[in-house]
């Protein structure tokens, strides 16, 4: 299963090579390392949607790299990696589990009943700190005896 980027989660960003790492991503905004964590001001770019990809792009201009699931390619060829890392306690998301199945159950009604997802419903599940559950992918007659998420049908994103 091949982890992809969530808007509202944190990543460190690092060189595969040497394990050193250049800077983290909170919620779409990338800092270089060595400066305090995201204040908003100054930031070093954002992740956003340049020519149907994501990217990194710098605040003072051109474009860090694009991002394949969790790598990022640089314009010099150079590929570095992304490591989701813990949400900080005081960020409000939906994290209670049972609250989050219920909402996931509730979109998946409405999509099987050929309604459309209203667009709160849509980014609060984005936003939510679980992933599908990588054993069973939340598949319907897998999920009720699956070992790994007990269920759930998710897992938490870390
Ligand atoms: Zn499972």
């Amino acid at each position: 299963m091949t982890l992809t980027y969530k808007d509202a989660a944190c990543y460190e960003l690092f060189r595969p090579a040497d394990g050193v790492v250049l800077g983290r991503i909170r919620r779409g905004v990338y800092q270089v390392a060595g400066e305090a964590p995201c204040t908003l001001q100054p930031y070093t770019g954002t992740v956003c949607e340049l020519d149907g990809r994501l990217a990194i792009k710098l605040r003072s201009a051109g474009v860090l790299g694009y991002l394949d699931g969790l790598q990022v390619m640089t314009d010099e060829g150079e590929c570095l990696q992304l490591r989701q890392v813990r949400r900080p306690a005081d960020w409000r998301s939906l994290d209670d589990p049972d609250a989050y199945r219920a909402f996931r159950d509730f979109a998946m009604f409405l999509e099987e009943s050929g309604q459309a997802r209203p667009r709160p419903l849509e980014l609060k599940l984005a936003a939510a700190p679980f992933d599908p559950c990588p054993e069973c992918n939340d598949h319907y007659g897998f999920a009720e005896d699956c070992p790994r998420c007990s269920g759930r049908g998710f897992v938490p994103e870390i």
